[in-house]
């Protein structure tokens, strides 16, 4: 049954799928948490490509929705019987269900993680799905360890940067590919060994070259469509293949041929896959604000709009503008 309607709150919605332009700020009816869910207010939002993909519909869902899977908030209610919550209490959460992008939203108690008083509201926000996806890729889809080289395709990124940063701290080479000198200075900064402008030479050479032919262990390829078959060419023999991405595009479909070459291992994880059980989810949350704390990771927030402006953070996500962490901010 549907929740009843207490009160108004600021939504993005999306009537129509299309481009930043269909991204429309809208009041919506918000109703009382039931059993087993939560009421936040939402402080400050995580932008993600992921929003993007729900946007054009590269992921379907049903319209109208509100999009975004990541915000930092302090509860305003809990729901019936529900204990180990209340009123005031600063949580985040990613994943699951998607509506972020609004002032306030209603969430399964089970889904929110208290946010360590140590860790400020924007920070959290910026590194949660972020965060926990690294945790994926570089502890449970390829492990790294001392010695492994390995590249990372949009290495300045939202997720790119905190690749960089803890495979750097794990003891691995690492190497990036960004598309201009300003994103290059970045991921030196975030603990790249290598970095290649691949808009302007070609990542298979240079990789080929800094490896002096050997290749890499692992490839980290969010890009997609523009970088996937590079990517294969770059894997030493039994090299792990992690796709996880596809912000040029879905990459064009490959042969089980195109393993057997080298004996590739070839991944395509998704992290609510990682993340489904409380265990998992408190595990890869708690590894991320332990190394946030610790200063192994740092949160490169390095664009912050309102949230009544997400478009223009769609806008310039997708034309390549941003490096680091995109916020949107409520005030409400
Ligand atoms: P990013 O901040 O990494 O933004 C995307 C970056 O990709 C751009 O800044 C750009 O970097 C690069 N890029 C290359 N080609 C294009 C193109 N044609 N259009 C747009 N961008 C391009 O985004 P996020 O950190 O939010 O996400 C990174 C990737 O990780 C996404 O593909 C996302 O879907 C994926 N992801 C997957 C998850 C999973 O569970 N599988 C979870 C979370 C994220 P440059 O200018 O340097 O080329």
């Amino acid at each position: 049954a549907a929740a009843t309607p207490v009160k108004m709150v600021k939504a993005v919605v999306i009537r129509e799928l299309g481009g930043p332009e269909v991204l429309k700020w809208e009041d919506v009816e918000i109703g009382e948490p039931k059993e087993g869910e939560i009421r936040v207010k939402n402080k400050a939002i995580g932008v993600n490509f992921i929003d993007v993909y729900y946007r054009k519909g590269v992921y379907k869902t049903d319209l109208p929705f509100t999009p975004g899977r990541e915000a930092v908030g302090i509860v305003t209610a809990v729901g019936p019987g529900l204990t180990g919550r209340k009123v005031g209490d600063v949580v985040a959460y990613a994943g699951d269900p998607m509506g972020s992008y609004a002032e306030e939203q209603i969430l399964p108690a089970s889904v929110a993680i208290p946010v360590p008083s140590s860790v400020d509201f924007n920070v959290a926000a910026s590194i949660m799905l972020k965060g926990m996806t690294a945790h994926m890729l570089l502890r449970r889809c390829f492990k790294v360890e001392p010695g492994h080289t390995i590249l990372i395709h949009a290495a300045a990124g939202g997720v790119g940067s905190l690749l960089c940063q803890w495979a750097n701290a794990l003891g691995a080479t690492v190497i990036g590919t960004v598309s201009n000198e300003e994103k290059a200075v970045q991921a030196k900064e975030d603990g790249c060994h290598h970095v290649i402008n691949y808009t302007k030479e070609d990542f298979v050479t240079a990789v080929n070259n800094i490896t002096t032919g050997k290749g890499v262990h692992a490839v980290y390829d969010s890009v997609g469509k523009d970088t996937f078959q590079g990517s294969l060419q770059c894997l030493a023999s039994r090299g792990y293949m992690v796709s996880f991405g596809q912000s040029s595009g879905l990459p064009d479909p490959i042969t089980i041929t195109d393993l057997a070459s080298k004996s590739f291992f070839l991944t395509r994880p998704s992290l609510m896959h990682f993340t489904a059980t409380r265990d998992e989810l408190l595990e890869s949350a708690r590894e991320v604000f332990s190394l946030v704390s610790s200063g192994v990771l740092k949160a490169r927030i390095n664009h912050f709009y309102p949230l009544s402006e997400a478009a223009r953070a769609h806008a310039d996500l997708e034309a390549r503008k941003t490096s680091g962490s995109v916020v949107l901010v409520s005030d409400s």
